[in-house]
């Protein structure tokens, strides 16, 4: 029941697309050529979509008929945080409400921007939404200490496109996920990934038992999706608050 080629998510949602660029993760964006395709301009802020609104509900009801819960990655085309959005997000929290069998996986790059964006009943965070942050190398380290002061069911980074080494330390304690992988750009444009800042990664979510989804890396020039660092298959996800 799986539609998104991301490994880590069963679908892909996007109630708004187009975003602005923010820090070195954003250079090669994929939004960039997907939009120009369709003859939008991707980078000029985000716009409301159409035709996908309703998709939740068709996946919350397949997902309370098999009983499995679905992840849907939330705003892969944008980023769920921006200003640009302020008009729409409250259906989309209403949505979110409504769809108890559905997981919400929001990654931003604008974490100073989340607290004064969530729905009034919050609380200690809705069960079925997971919050994350995108850190690419160590420079952005800053977000995890913003998102760490929001109450969550789930707290992730997505340390995608890895640029450079990143060491959490105590930080790693307020961590329930971590991604890693390459960038996923032309080969004339892509930037390196070492392994040795996978190895380091890996190497602090197991002492600290937090989970790990390696998500790509380049063999030679082949990206690759086995989720393999030094042989082992290295993709897994937190556990659910739903299952505990
Ligand atoms: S924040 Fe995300 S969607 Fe927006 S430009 Fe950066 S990488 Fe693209």
């Amino acid at each position: 029941m799986q539609d998104s080629k991301i490994g880590w998510t069963h679908h892909t949602w996007n109630p708004w697309w187009g975003c602005n660029k923010v820090s070195e993760a954003c250079k090669f964006c994929y939004i960039g050529p997907i939009m120009r395709r369709s003859g939008n301009e991707p980078f000029h802020g985000p716009m409301r979509t159409t035709t996908t609104w309703k998709m939740p509900f068709i996946w919350d009801r397949k997902a309370a008929e098999t009983g499995q819960r679905l992840r849907i990655f939330t705003c892969s085309m944008s980023d769920f945080f921006h200003p640009g959005a302020d008009g729409w997000r409250d259906e989309v929290w209403e949505i979110i409400r409504r769809c108890a069998n559905l997981d919400f996986l929001i990654l931003t790059k604008r974490p100073e921007l989340i607290l004064e964006r969530l729905p009034r009943d919050w609380g200690k965070g809705y069960r079925n939404v997971w919050l994350g942050v995108t850190i690419e190398d160590q420079s952005q380290i800053q977000r995890l200490d913003l998102l760490a002061k929001i109450p969550a069911a789930i707290r992730f980074v997505s340390a995608e496109p890895l640029l450079g080494p990143v060491r959490f330390g105590r930080r790693i304690e307020k961590l329930d996920w971590v991604i890693t992988g390459c960038e996923n750009a032309a080969k004339e444009s892509r930037r390196g990934m070492s392994t040795d800042w996978v190895r380091s990664i890996r190497d602090e979510c197991d002492a600290a038992s937090v989970s790990l989804f390696h998500k790509q890396y380049f063999q030679g020039t082949t990206l690759t999706f086995d989720g393999l660092i030094d042989g082992v298959v290295r993709q897994s996800w937190p556990r659910s608050p739903f299952a505990r």
